[in-house]
């Protein structure tokens, strides 16, 4: 069974790769993510390339949300800053939390989507809870890895080697539903 990954995002190409242990291709086309929350994005990108493909299609949306800024960045954390390099996207959070001076709880949020050229479309979603500490930390991973530490562990997302990120990670846990669904 040949699954087509709606991304261009190499970080997220490999987990998905490294976890779903199947032969998967990567197929993105430009696509608005207007939508309002992750699920409906997700369903978005990869309903695009079914249409373009014609092959059973999963697409990811994910982002981060601090309770403190009452969930935002969200749906929009990719946009937070530009460019969305690490330290763009790190830098902005830290100085708009530290305006607010609140708790420091945050999720990471991953909604996937299958879409089967039928039409048949299936959600799945994983959570992984932690907090935002007040500095960056770590060279690894994307996006705001290095001020995340997961809930129970010490290291950020950034500090931490994949392999360990990939056993906890929102995009794990949602990867590991969709194992059953596909
Ligand atoms: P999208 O799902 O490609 O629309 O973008 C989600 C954005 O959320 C990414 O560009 C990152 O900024 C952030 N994000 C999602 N997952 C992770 C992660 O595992 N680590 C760090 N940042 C993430």
């Amino acid at each position: 069974m040949e699954i087509v990954v709606a991304t261009t995002n190499k970080h997220k190409l490999r987990e998905i790769r490294k976890i779903l242990k199947l032969p998967v291709t990567s197929n993105q086309l430009p696509v608005r993510e207007t939508g309002k929350t992750f699920e409906e994005n997700a369903i978005k990108k990869a309903k695009a390339v079914v249409k373009k493909t014609g092959k059973i299609t999963i697409a990811d949306d994910s982002g981060l949300m601090v309770d403190c800024l009452r969930g935002k960045p969200g749906v929009k954390s990719a946009r937070f800053a530009t460019p969305p390099t690490p330290d763009n996207l790190c830098n902005k959070l830290l100085r708009v939390m530290g305006e607010k001076n609140g708790r420091r709880s945050a999720k990471f949020v991953c909604a996937i989507a299958v879409v089967y050229p039928c039409g048949k479309v299936r959600t799945v979603k994983g959570i992984c809870p932690g907090k935002i500490i007040h500095e960056m930390r770590g060279k690894r991973g994307f996006g705001y890895d290095p001020v995340f530490v997961p809930r129970g562990y010490r290291k950020t997302f950034a500090e931490m080697k994949p392999s360990a990120k990939n056993r906890i990670s929102h995009r794990a846990k949602a990867l590991r539903k969709l194992k059953n669904v596909l």
